[in-house]
């Protein structure tokens, strides 16, 4: 019997009433009458389509805690804000030619420097691998444990870390600041909220100082800034940095996680089941109860899991997430649940990691009898790394082979070429050449492809036999104007590749650059 083939018996059945029964017609009319929703009965749920989609924002007061996480947190937080604020003033001597600052972006001489390496804006490119190598380095991230960019090393988080650790210090721990919230304003409350917001507005203060001390020699920079002869970007900039760290770290916090930061929604759509997440692992915490409730359930021959439902996983975490409802968007997976869950394991004389690194497909495992199962190495994770790799000794081969001298050719536009008095042809052309090292150079320049042409470099009166003699200071480019001169006849409508060879006469190996000479 097929799934329909009750309904038109029914419909018969009701549309021919038994005796004492309504018909189908006032069925129907009845139905239009009567209200969906009984009188004084809750409507029905909206459906969760309907649901707004922004919720007011509920207060976070993490409460202080301590354990593995928290200190790899702690190490990661002084690492990386160390480097940030103090990097500027790390020196790195390149001789009297170039600055003396370790890392700089010099926009006046469109240089950017780290280190020994000096970039040159014909080398960006070294930028576009270095962005590969980050998304690719965020991706393998992502897929062997989850979301450990945002719990550990986005600036957001610890930014947000070092704002919730000052107002602990100045508000107190989560019990104390919440019973002062909910208390009128007194003078210490006042005095409390005006130190943490004085504090606050220092370190985003000086987070906005460090960023543009990246741009200038930071001890003139800094003299500069303190005597108001800094340039008005200067103190533009430091006060836009100011401002989105202030509210960004000490007001906003989560909501960027939660709402404004694309990242976890990319991650959501790169995982999958093999990557390690934060888990509560309800197999073993579930049933949940409180401790005596447990120890009872237990009497009794009843089942009952290691969660006793304190609720210290909720109260320390910075997003104010309930990790035992499963994932969630708003988890940062900053590990601190776990070490919330160990102290309290610990007391309880219960094993550690009841919160862990792990996945959904494990606790099935271990569901079903079966041992837990961490797969690292699979194709995802090899590919990243590869591309890693890959793109990682491309650029440090480019850097070890890195040229001192280069040379670049633009021909002229407008007009492509001249006939002289003689009848012989001119092209006009824009070379540049390029001399990247710390000295100053001269090199001959050539021209190969075009037989018996002549060769001029306005504005130069050296030769190094019929080769003109171009001197570029050290660190700079120099364009000049090159003038072609063919003396031979050339078939109508000709287009001769030609070469553009610089040869320095200091020693080293020839540059070249290829263009046309173009005929009537
Ligand atoms: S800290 Fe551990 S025991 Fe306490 S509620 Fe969270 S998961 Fe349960
Ligand atoms: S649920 Fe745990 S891991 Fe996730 S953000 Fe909160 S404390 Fe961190």
């Amino acid at each position: 019997m097929g799934p329909g083939s009750g309904i038109a018996p029914a419909l018969a059945a009701a549309a021919s009433p038994q005796p004492g029964q309504p018909a189908l017609a006032a069925l129907v009319e009845d139905a239009a009458r009567t209200p969906l929703i009984p009188q004084g009965a809750e409507p029905f749920p909206p459906d969760d389509d309907e649901q707004p989609l922004y919720a007011a924002r509920t207060k976070v007061y993490p409460q202080r805690v301590t354990g593995t996480y928290r200190r790899a947190k702690w190490a990661i937080l002084f690492v990386t804000l160390g480097i940030y604020y103090l990097l500027p003033f790390v020196r790195w001597d390149r001789g009297p030619h170039a600055p003396s600052q370790a890392v700089l972006v010099d926009f006046p001489n469109r240089r950017f420097y780290f280190f020994f390496i000096e970039i040159w804006p014909q080398e960006f490119y070294y930028l576009t691998g270095l962005l590969i190598i980050a998304a690719m380095t965020l991706f393998l991230m992502n897929a062997v444990a989850g979301r450990l960019w945002c719990g550990y090393l986005c600036p957001q988080t610890v930014w947000t870390d070092l704002f919730q650790a000052i107002e602990r210090w100045t508000e107190g721990d989560r019990r104390e600041h919440l019973q002062r919230d909910r208390q009128p304003w007194t003078l210490e409350r006042m005095a409390r909220a005006g130190a943490k917001h004085f504090l606050w507005l220092m370190v985003a203060w000086w987070t906005g100082g460090a960023w543009v001390l990246y741009f200038g020699d930071a001890p003139t920079l800094v003299r500069d800034l303190a005597t108001f002869q800094a340039p008005f970007v200067a103190y533009v900039f430091i006060g836009l940095l100011t401002f989105t760290t202030y509210a960004l770290a000490g007001w906003m916090r989560e909501q960027v996680c939660v709402y404004m930061c694309p990242w976890p929604r990319i991650q959501a759509a790169l995982t999958d089941e093999y990557a390690l997440n934060v888990t509560y692992r309800y197999d073993r915490g579930e049933p949940r109860a409180s401790l005596k409730k447990a120890a009872e359930r237990r009497e009794q021959g009843l089942p009952a899991g290691d969660c006793i439902e304190c609720l210290q996983c909720v109260h320390v975490c910075p997003t104010g997430v309930d990790i035992r409802n499963g994932p969630d968007l708003g988890c940062i997976q900053c590990g601190l649940c776990i070490d919330a869950c160990d102290a309290v394991m610990k007391k309880i004389g219960r094993p550690a990691r009841l919160i862990a690194y792990d996945t959904d497909l494990n606790i099935k495992r271990r569901q079903q009898g079966l041992s837990s199962f961490y797969h690292i190495v699979r194709t995802r994770t090899v590919l990243y790394t590869v591309i890693i790799a890959v793109v990682g000794a491309v650029m440090l081969y480019a850097l070890a082979t890195r040229r001192n001298d280069a040379v670049s050719v633009i021909h002229d536009r407008n007009p492509l070429f001249v006939r002289l008095a003689d009848g012989s042809l001119r092209n006009a052309f824009a070379v540049r050449v390029l001399n990247k090292s710390l000295e100053a150079r001269t090199f001959a320049l050539s021209v190969s492809g075009l037989e018996g042409a002549d060769l001029d470099v306005i504005g130069s009166s050296s030769f190094s036999g019929a080769n003109p003699l171009i001197e570029v200071g050290p660190d700079q480019s120099r364009e000049v104007r090159v003038l072609v001169t063919a003396r031979e006849p050339l078939a109508a409508g000709a287009s001769v590749p030609i070469i553009f060879t610089i040869v320095p006469r200091t020693g080293g190996t020839a540059a070249s650059a290829s263009d046309h000479f173009i005929g009537p």
